[in-house]
């Protein structure tokens, strides 16, 4: 299928591993010329290099997205490289986890900073040159969680909430200007974060890391965790041409494991 973003700019935060390494690949294979961001100027440059064999151009910009300066050079990088923007994916590392009381007022400060106004800011500064251009895609990364809360993920289960109003304030303030916006909610989806909180679990209890994970894989009716790449293949049919009449929606990608919500 043909998606149509053939020569299109999209801008992937948190993208030198997991999801947003995933989304970038994809969007890149698609054609897409990438601006990449993540904290990590060597990840990121490892990541730049293997997005660069595709053969589409690559701009990459380090930073931590709770930083504003981070998000203006994210913008400036995208306007002086290409002049536009046309995909904007919105992904951030996972807030810590925890119960309510085991969280503080720092812990929610630092979540509100870098999972919401981190890409409160970005489509500020993007959505105007969509707007002009009356083309564009915005995806923001949430999880499994805006359906039914996760034990001991408090700081997640509460922006990822906030960030869904935004998404479908947003889908509503920005249809007329043929500009889609939508979230990808993930389950379980096997990143390098995950395969680290699986052994942490296994030496923490005394089992394997194979015993943990077929516990986990128990309750989702695949039976197995998500590829990145099957959660980056949504991402690009909602970044496509195809899905211009998809807006304002959560597409939850879990292998089954929220099918009781609707
Ligand atoms: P990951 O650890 O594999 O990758 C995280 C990426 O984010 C890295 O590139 C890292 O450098 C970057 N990053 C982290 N904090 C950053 C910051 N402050 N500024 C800039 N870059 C930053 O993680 P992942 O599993 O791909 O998760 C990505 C997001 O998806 C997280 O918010 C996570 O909570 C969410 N999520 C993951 C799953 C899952 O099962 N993997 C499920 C639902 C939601």
């Amino acid at each position: 299928m043909d998606l149509g973003i053939d020569g299109k700019v999209a801008v992937v935060t948190a993208a030198s591993k997991g999801i947003g390494f995933a989304v970038a690949k994809k969007l890149a294979e698609e054609g897409a010329n990438l601006v990449i961001n993540s904290r990590r100027k060597e990840n990121l440059n490892s990541a730049k290099a293997k997005l660069s064999r595709i053969g589409v151009k690559i701009v990459s910009v380090s930073g931590d997205l709770k930083e504003k300066e981070t998000i203006e050079n994210i913008y400036n990088a995208a306007m002086e490289n290409f002049g536009k923007v046309d995909i904007l994916f919105l992904n951030a590392g996972g807030p810590r986890p925890g119960g309510f009381f085991d969280v503080d007022e720092k812990d929610w400060k630092e979540t509100f900073e870098t999972n919401f106004m981190s890409a409160q800011r970005l489509v500020r500064l993007i959505a105007p040159n969509m707007i002009k251009n009356r083309w564009g895609r915005i995806i923001f990364l949430t999880s499994i969680s805006v359906r039914n809360p996760i034990k001991n993920l408090i700081l997640s289960n509460s922006i990822r909430m906030a960030i869904t109003g935004m998404m479908k304030t947003l889908s509503l303030e920005l249809a007329e200007h043929n500009i889609t916006v939508n979230a990808v909610a993930p389950g379980y989806t096997l990143t390098d974060r995950v395969r680290q909180l699986l052994e942490d679990k296994a030496k923490r209890t005394g089992k394997t890391y194979e015993e943990v994970m077929k516990e986990l894989s128990s309750v989702i009716p695949v039976h197995r965790l998500g590829k990145p790449e099957e959660i980056a293949s949504v991402v690009a049919f909602l970044a496509s041409e195809s899905a211009a009449f998809l807006t304002g929606q959560t597409i939850v990608v879990d292998g089954g494991q929220d099918a009781t919500s609707v």
